[in-house]
């Protein structure tokens, strides 16, 4: 399509004219997935819900199958809504939120923009009874099954509980983060909360059982070929890092399933590779607490590989120090800082050139 010819008048005629054309075709679809949803044969496809199945056979990301199938639900309650948006009145955003407000507060909608409408449709969802037992609980969801190394959450609580998970996410960060760190709020909060979680695996099993839930499956081929860089991720998850793979193997709580380019598993010495309870042990009792430099935190010790396993590093006395949970996890693991040895029980870290 050559529009260098078209006038300022023809080009934001087009755009309307297509907006208001893509709504009409909205509506179509709309129906045609509530008549799928009324038949219910999405089911005998073998997709979970409606929203599945459109994102798959539509090829639209989930977000956009929800709010299809969702005001889809709600047009059949406001067809004046629906009709004005089948001729090509009003956009589909506007039809969403339109639907959402009552019959009798839809008249002189356009003296709203998108934004204004927004705020007019929640300030319209009272809190009722029924709506505040339903959402009583509040909700978290974790995204699972993308290849992102990071893995965005996202939730509400209620507001007594909130402020509750703030107070705890909070005094745990005080308690594992040595003040001279300066990290955000929000970062703290983070480490609190895996702490916490890290925590509570623990204490339900024995360290050997904790965790196991969580399965790293390593493509050994590929692994050793980039230094851990690619062909590590959580079974059925996310990618993981090598830094991230090198903590698995310091603490050994998580199971390692290594396969070779044939799919063949492969034991990666789970026994050989991480460390025993007899020689964590002995490692604390020598270190006496965390050995980086002026550190007081014995809170959480955890044990390292000096020299990691991607470099040859052994598991024995030797190449293995005692750290607190946060000069290992994030300074050392996520951070990279390297360690370098003053003593067998005294280090200082170093930011990598
Ligand atoms: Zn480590
Ligand atoms: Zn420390």
């Amino acid at each position: 399509m050559e529009l260098g010819s078209y006038s300022e008048d023809q080009l934001d005629q087009l755009i309307v004219r297509a907006e208001s054309e893509v709504g009409a075709w909205r509506v179509v679809e709309m129906a045609a997935i509530a008549e799928k949803r009324r038949r219910r044969s999405h089911l005998a496809d073998g997709y979970r819900s409606i929203v599945d199945w459109t994102a798959a056979r539509a090829d639209v990301s989930h977000e956009t199958a929800r709010r299809l199938c969702w005001t889809a639900t709600r047009l059949r309650e406001a067809p004046g809504v629906a009709e004005q948006l089948a001729a090509g009145d009003i956009s589909f955003d506007r039809a969403q939120l339109l639907a959402r407000l009552p019959a009798e507060d839809r008249d002189g909608h356009q003296g709203y923009d998108i934004f204004g409408l927004r705020r007019l449709v929640a300030n319209h969802r009272r809190l009722t009874r029924k709506r505040e037992r339903k959402t009583g609980n509040g909700y978290l969801h974790l995204t699972s099954g993308s290849d992102d190394l990071m893995v965005p959450i996202w939730g509400a609580f209620p507001g007594l509980d909130a402020r509750m998970v703030e107070k705890a996410l909070d005094q745990r960060a005080d308690e594992i983060i040595p003040s001279n760190q300066r990290l955000a709020v929000a970062e703290r909060r983070a480490l609190a909360f895996v702490a916490i979680c890290q925590d509570d695996l623990y204490q339900t099993g024995s360290a050997e059982t904790a965790l196991t839930d969580v399965a790293v499956i390593v493509d050994a081929d590929t692994a050793a070929e980039s230094g851990g860089e690619t062909g590590v991720s959580v079974l059925a998850g996310p990618r993981l890092g090598p830094g991230v793979l090198e903590e698995i193997i310091c603490n050994g709580n998580v199971d390692l399933i290594g396969f070779t380019e044939k799919g063949k598993p492969l034991d990666l010495g789970r026994r050989s590779r991480t460390v025993g309870r007899k020689l964590r042990r002995h490692v604390v009792h020598r270190d006496g607490g965390c050995t980086v430099d002026g550190c007081p935190f014995s809170y959480r010790l955890q044990v390292h590989h000096v020299i990691p396993w991607s470099h040859g590093g052994k598991t024995d006395a030797d190449n293995l120090i005692t750290l607190c949970w946060f000069h290992h996890h994030v300074s050392v693991h996520r951070e990279g800082l390297q360690i370098i040895r003053l003593g067998v029980s005294r280090v200082r870290l170093k930011r990598p050139r």
